[in-house]
């Protein structure tokens, strides 16, 4: 029988570290499955590393690796990847959104042979409006750009330690786990769980955050809108034929006087288009730049 790690990572989790800790560990138990927990704390402000070596000392199959800074979910997921030591690994939220009893039926997947197991939303836990309607944009255009059902895909996984030594060896240094696991093949298989409310802190998304994540998620996953910057300009470019035969008529007729709005109107729509595109290509430059320096995703600064 395998052993399971289950990577957490926490973020200013320290109301519910405790608890997700011994839920998990009388239910593996229960379960008879021989496990570890890998807490990942992302440079938490509160006291979040604090009860993570409480934990520690309670139990030898806890262990925590602390970020020197926030590096953000994603490098807190690669780096419960790569310190987990299991024949697979889970990776959950630490606010116990991701119901454990799911983790049991993934890991029994994965004993048959499965060895990508993610777990998708049947339902998403309460939000707010606003939440509700920008994660929802953020979702389709993530499923448009990245082929993949992005609206109920979570970062709830469960990976074979194959899958997991190939997720950790990819040289880009801007990762992306929900798609990536996907992306990476294997044999697959999936579970329905719905997203229990979080019971106490609160989420760590912004608007301006999801945003950000949506930009460099979908540069980092297609080119497809340096593709809109060449149909923007075949558009202005039919426009200036039509634009110039019709000129040119004018010239040819002695008639070429006025036109002062046209003129104002074009040096206007040009130029945002130009420095719109120039924009898009911007992000793909910035992420060019920030691959070359190569700096590492996360920077660990104490391990248990
Ligand atoms: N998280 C993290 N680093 C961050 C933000 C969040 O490690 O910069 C963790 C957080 O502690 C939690 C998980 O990611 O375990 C999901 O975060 P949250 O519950 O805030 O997101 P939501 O459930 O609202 O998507
Ligand atoms: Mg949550």
């Amino acid at each position: 029988m395998g052993k399971l790690s289950v990577a957490i990572p926490a973020y200013n989790e320290e109301l519910m570290l405790p608890k997700t800790a011994s839920v998990l560990t009388q239910l593996l138990e229960k379960e008879n499955i021989d496990f570890e927990l890998v807490f990942v704390d992302d440079g938490s402000k509160d006291a979040t590393w604090q009860r993570i070596e409480e934990e520690a000392r309670r139990d030898s199959r806890v262990h925590g690796v602390h970020f020197s800074r926030n590096f953000g979910k994603e490098a807190a997921i690669f780096a419960g990847l790569a310190c987990s030591r299991g024949d697979c690994v889970a990776v959950m939220d630490c606010d116990l959104q991701h119901p454990p009893g799911t983790l049991v039926e993934m890991f029994r997947l994965w004993e048959q042979g499965y060895e990508v197991v993610e777990a998708v939303k049947r339902t998403r836990g309460e939000e707010s409006m606003f939440h509700r309607a920008s994660a929802g944009m953020f979702y389709s255009i993530m499923s448009s750009v990245t082929q993949i059902d992005m609206e109920r895909a979570s970062d709830f996984k469960l990976l074979d330690r194959r899958a997991v030594d190939t997720l950790i060896s990819m040289p880009e240094k801007n990762v992306f786990f929900r798609a990536l696991s996907s992306w990476i093949g294997y044999r697959q298989a999936s579970v329905e769980f719905d997203v229990q409310e979080r019971e106490a802190g609160q989420s760590k998304w912004s608007t301006l955050g999801l945003i950000r994540y949506a930009i460099s998620n979908i540069t980092g996953f297609s080119t497809l809108p340096m593709q809109i910057v060449t149909g923007a300009g075949i558009l202005v470019f039919v426009l200036a034929l039509i634009l110039g035969i019709n000129t040119l008529i004018h010239y040819c007729t002695g008639t070429a006087v006025e036109g002062f709005t046209t003129v104002i109107l074009l040096i206007l729509l040009i130029g945002s288009i130009i420095m719109i595109s120039m924009g898009i290509i911007g992000y793909y430059i910035a992420r060019i730049y920030q691959e070359v320096q190569g700096r590492p995703r996360y920077i660990i600064s104490r391990m248990l």
